[in-house]
């Protein structure tokens, strides 16, 4: 609050020295052009040129002012150090001056004017400030508060987690916050650390803002909602008092929730030089990790935040004590898409022959968002046709307009789509599985990801390892060349949609050759001068650590790692080929796998040997 103060203060004076700046330029502008010498004076007169003539003398000093008007129309002004003397020498050319007071001064134009202009720009600043802040925080009219939080504060909070469909896993995990926020004390007495903030990543429209308030109203805690992009102003200290303001209100209200959205606005890696250094984000962000740091772990206040773009925040928000905690947010699959499509239809009359599953079987890459538009949209549609229930056709019409809408993010995928997805995805998943230094797989799924890719095979988060043996790189080459491989043995034919594997497996076959000296034939040199990949483009500003010759050898060394994995993972395949029919078929079935169930299918088809490359 203090601090608040001060900061305003110091906006206050900024503006108030403008105000004098600007009112000392205006008189600059205003005051008399004195460019007028006795000399000219005395040529005009000799000519004849002066019309009339006033003498406006000062009081105390024998100086003045005198005005002269010229016959071409001008009026000049001529600054006199005698004004008795300059009266005698006008007689002496036959005018007749007069005499007359000094006007005063226009201070209104010179001094008033300029700091009236100031103000009403001034004002008008504050109150475009303010209205762009209270857009969404409710006709905050008040004029003077820059510094204070714009968060929103929601007292009693209507939606629990019954409103959030799907997201088993994610809900499972933010259960011991929800108890915490219910029961600190049970928490604390046994010294439990409970973590300060949770980091919601996920694809727009997958719930995560949903998913925060449900946790809020679950634990019926107060909820301090604000956006990152609140916090950037074009001042730079604004956004940094916006947080100290936020937390210290959130203290006065623990246990509490403060949900920071679009955290990605604040919180995006510093010091990237990208576009110029952006200081008032720094400081924003400097301000809100001194807070995430300041409060203790059990103070009662949980950090949640909400974001699309993991990979361009600051890895400083990460670290312990921070938002130590990352839940994937991830689009549904066919169960969740059900209940979500249950959740938005609870309050639309269905007519009978509406089938949701089968609405949830075509909606392959449909986030909630997509879901809850979709059954909007059909209730317009009925509502169009003076209907009071939603019927099928409803449905399928407005899956149309959103499917269309939403192109690019989830695009509606055909069946054929999904079935070569399902067989690429199975090729990865069998290899991460049965080759030994790989795997084992976490999940295996068909979901698009809303990235461009059509599905995703995850191992275990990788153990931290010093060294990468030349094994275990064979081995991510084989896994990377999986998916096409499936699609090869199952459909003779491939599709375009192994072009990234195909980029990874290049990258690592030629990182072996050049950098880990791990060939046959090129030897222990190292050929990769590309050491940072900051740059794009700079192996073409770059002359070539070696020569032409070498290249050639380089290219081949990699052709043949490449050619003799690509074999390899193909017989494995081969081998599992009942395997990668199961999987596929589960995965057209499920959508997404988990380690479980992706196992089991191993576990039925042979008792044999296969412990040698079971994995711990
Ligand atoms: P995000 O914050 O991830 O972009 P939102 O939480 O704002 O997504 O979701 C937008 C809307 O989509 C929600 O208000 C809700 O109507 C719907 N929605 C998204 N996910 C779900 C879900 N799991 N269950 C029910 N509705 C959902
Ligand atoms: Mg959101
Ligand atoms: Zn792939």
């Amino acid at each position: 609050m203090n601090n608040n103060k001060k900061n305003f203060n110091a906006y206050f004076l900024v503006i108030l020295g403008l105000m004098f700046l600007a009112a000392w330029m205006f008189r600059g502008l205003t005051g008399q052009e004195t460019d007028y010498t006795r000399g000219e004076l005395v040529e005009n007169l000799e000519a004849g040129d002066v019309i009339e003539a006033v003498i406006q003398p000062n009081k105390e000093t024998p100086t003045g002012v005198v005005r002269v008007f010229l016959k071409s129309g001008q009026e000049r002004t001529l600054y006199a150090t005698d004004i008795k003397e300059m009266e005698a020498e006008l007689r002496a050319y036959g005018l007749d001056p007069q005499v007359r007071d000094i006007p005063r001064e226009n201070w209104f134009m010179t001094s008033i004017f300029p700091i009236l202009l100031v103000l009403v720009v001034g004002v008008f600043f504050f109150v475009m400030m303010n209205a762009q802040n209270s857009g969404g925080g409710g006709g905050n009219a008040k004029m003077m508060n820059f510094g204070k939080s714009r968060a929103r504060l929601t007292l009693d909070n209507k939606v629990t987690l019954k409103d959030v469909a799907g997201l088993q896993e994610e809900k499972e995990e933010l259960e011991e916050i929800i108890n915490f926020l219910k029961e600190p004390g049970k928490f604390t007495r046994v010294g439990a650390r409970i973590p300060k903030g949770v980091l919601l990543e996920g694809a727009p429209g997958t719930g995560k803002t949903l998913l925060a308030k449900a946790i809020a109203g679950e634990a019926s805690v107060p909820f301090f909602s604000i956006s990152g992009s609140d916090f950037v102003e074009m001042f730079v200290g604004v956004g940094a008092s916006r947080v100290r303001d936020l937390f210290a209100d959130a203290k006065k209200h623990s246990p509490c929730i403060v949900f920071i959205d679009e955290i990605d606005a604040v919180a995006r890696r510093r010091g990237t030089g990208m576009g110029g250094g952006h200081d008032e984000r720094e400081q924003t962000l400097n301000q809100l990790l001194v807070e995430m740091d300041g409060f203790g772990a059990n103070e009662g206040i949980i950090v949640l935040a909400a974001t699309n773009r993991v990979d361009i925040l600051d890895p400083a928000i990460l670290r312990p004590g921070r938002f130590d905690r990352k839940i994937t947010v991830s689009a549904p699959d066919v169960r969740g898409r059900r209940e979500i499509l249950g959740v938005h239809s609870k309050n639309k009359p269905l007519a009978e022959d509406v089938n949701l599953e089968q609405i949830a079987q075509t909606t392959a890459g449909f986030t909630g968002a997509d879901l809850e538009n979709l059954m909007n949209e059909a209730a317009i549609n009925a509502a169009m046709d003076n209907r009071a229930f939603v019927k099928q056709e409803d449905i399928k019409k407005s899956f149309i307009k959103v499917g269309i809408g939403t192109e690019k993010k989830s695009r509606i995928i055909s069946d054929k789509e999904k079935k070569i997805t399902a067989y690429h995805e199975a090729g990865h998943a069998i290899l991460f599985h049965v080759l030994p230094d790989v795997g084992p797989v976490y999940t295996v799924s068909i979901i698009p990801t809303g990235l461009g890719a059509a599905g995703y095979t995850m191992p275990l988060p990788e153990k931290d390892e010093m060294f990468m043996t030349r094994g275990r790189m064979l081995q991510d080459i084989m896994v990377s060349l999986g998916g096409r491989i499936a699609e090869e043995i199952i459909f003779d034919d491939i599709t375009t949609g192994a072009s990234s594997d195909i980029k990874k497996a290049t990258k690592v076959a030629r990182r072996m050759v050049t950098r880990y000296g791990m060939s046959d034939h090129i030897g222990v040199i190292n050929y990769d001068d590309d050491d940072d990949e900051v740059f794009i483009g700079r192996d073409l500003a770059h002359a070539k650590s070696h020569s032409e010759l070498i290249s050639g050898e380089i290219d081949k060394e990699v052709k043949e790692i490449i050619g003799d994995c690509y074999a390899k993972a193909k017989a494995i395949i081969a081998e599992h080929e009942d395997i990668l029919h199961k999987c596929a078929g589960l995965l057209l079935e499920k959508e997404k796998i988990t380690r479980e169930e992706f196992e089991g299918l191993f576990v039925t088809k042979n008792e044999e040997p296969e412990d040698f490359f079971k994995k711990s």
